[in-house]
């Protein structure tokens, strides 16, 4: 939705794939991150007919950003 803007990246390196932390692999690095991303994998959740988010707070990230 964003074309000609620069794809926001978050900082860090990815986790070793012999060691993915627990939860969502993406909370030591995520700023959005909670409790229940320490512990709990995301489901993929159906966004739209065409769009799947595996965040347990996609609701709130879309709404940050307008959409
Ligand atoms: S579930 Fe979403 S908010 Fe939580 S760590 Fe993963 S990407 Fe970040």
């Amino acid at each position: 939705d964003h074309k000609g803007h620069q794809l926001y990246a978050i900082k860090g390196l990815p986790p070793n794939l012999t060691h993915i932390p627990p939860g969502c692999s993406f909370h030591p690095r995520c700023p959005l991150a909670r409790d229940i991303c320490h512990t709990d994998e995301p489901p993929l959740y159906q966004v739209s007919d065409t769009r799947g988010s595996a965040c347990h707070f996609w609701r709130e990230c879309l709404d940050d950003l307008g959409h």
